[in-house]
């Protein structure tokens, strides 16, 4: 009888993210031992992105706290683990923070009894070596005895601990995947599958603190949306925000991102892009494909072909803050709209031409 091929174990698949959580988490340990902090899941997941060093500002406040604080307070715990681990409060995130628990809880049952045999094991060997060193007794067979069945417990303990941390790594590889998930779908816009606006003030404001040099962006609205909604209805509004969804995907440039601001309103963060030139050939290959939509108005088969979107380009220039570069693209979209819409306007004829 032939047996199906077994499946990788997780742990085959990704040795190596396995092997770099395990680095990290040695580094986390010993930082909450040094602040006396205490081990439960989120202290664990805190201190695992602080060795990480992906998010700075957490860093920061986690340090500052451990300055302030003699214990560190379980609302600010709380609190920073929302805002930079989980960051929303997402059904899925939330199972996945249960099953974090219940297996760090696991796994502290398996340390503390096994250091309890630890402990229990040095009291037999101190107690066995303070017995040898006693003038040889006719105890002595019973002194080793006693050690040698000490040492048998202690390594079968060992043993047993070593299974569960083996177990749990898989498992943990499967909570990680799936808090990667659920980090993810917090980031988009369900409607239309870009990023959410939550996403795209945090995505602008680091392009930014890492180089407003080649940092541009692009804002659109779609014209007169209101009355489309009003005339064919909600829902195929929806559909044109889904379309227009699909066409910032499909025609994003490398590096470029592109969020859903608002009701239809959406903006693209372009990189590497030193004048608007390049900007504005791509609002424009937007523009031209937006005009080109076509959608069918399902109870009457009426296919519409009047759908536009005006559009605001704004180049990064230094001292620009998340705040500044917005209002100037946002302007430039208001003049857009005044001069007639279904066009593209640059913040300044400078910008446009700025090396
Ligand atoms: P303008 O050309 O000046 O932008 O006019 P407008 O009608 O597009 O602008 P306005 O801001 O007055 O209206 C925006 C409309 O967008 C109002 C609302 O009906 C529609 N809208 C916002 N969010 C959604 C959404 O999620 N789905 C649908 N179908 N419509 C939305
Ligand atoms: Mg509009
Ligand atoms: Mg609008």
């Amino acid at each position: 009888m032939s047996h199906p091929p077994k499946a990788p174990s997780i742990l085959e698949l990704y040795p190596e993210e396995t092997r770099e959580a395990a680095a990290l988490l040695k580094q986390a340990v010993p930082q909450m031992m040094r602040h006396d902090i205490p081990p439960n899941p989120i202290h664990y997941a805190l201190w695992y992105t602080y060795s990480k060093g992906t998010e700075p500002e957490l860093n920061r406040r986690l340090e500052k706290t451990v300055a302030d604080f003699d214990c560190f307070p379980s609302e600010t715990a709380s609190k920073l683990f929302r805002d930079y681990i989980i960051r929303g409060e997402l059904e899925e995130a939330r199972q996945g923070q249960k099953q974090v628990i219940e297996l760090v809880d696991d796994i502290e049952g398996d340390i503390s009894r096994s250091v309890v045999g630890g402990q229990n094991y040095q009291l037999s060997l101190s107690q066995g070596l303070a017995a040898l060193q006693e003038p040889i007794t006719e105890d002595l067979p019973s002194v080793l005895n006693d050690l040698q069945q000490s040492t048998l417990e202690m390594q079968e303990q060992q043993e047993k601990f070593l299974y569960r941390i083996r177990a749990a790594q898989s498992e943990i590889q499967h909570l990680r995947s799936q808090l990667e998930r659920a980090h993810i779908a917090a980031t988009l816009d369900s409607l239309t599958n870009v990023f959410n606006r939550n996403a795209f003030t945090r995505l602008l404001e680091q392009a930014l603190s890492t180089d407003t040099k080649g940092v541009a962006l692009v804002m659109l609205d779609i014209d007169h949306f209101k009355q489309f909604n009003d005339q064919y209805g909600h829902p195929l509004g929806d559909r044109v925000l889904q379309h227009v969804g699909q066409l910032l995907r499909d025609l994003l440039p490398p590096r470029a991102m592109a969020a859903r601001y608002g009701g239809e309103e959406f903006c693209v963060i372009l990189r590497e892009c030193f004048d608007l030139h390049s900007a504005h050939a791509f609002a424009e290959q937007l523009r031209i494909k937006i005009q080109a939509l076509r959608v069918k108005v399902r109870s009457t088969d009426k296919v519409l072909d009047s759908i536009t979107a005006s559009f605001g380009l704004a180049l990064a220039q230094a001292g620009d803050d998340f705040e500044s570069l917005l209002t100037r693209a946002d302007d430039a979209l208001y003049q857009a709209k005044r001069n007639g819409r279904n066009q593209i306007h640059p913040a300044s004829p400078e910008e446009a031409l700025s090396a």
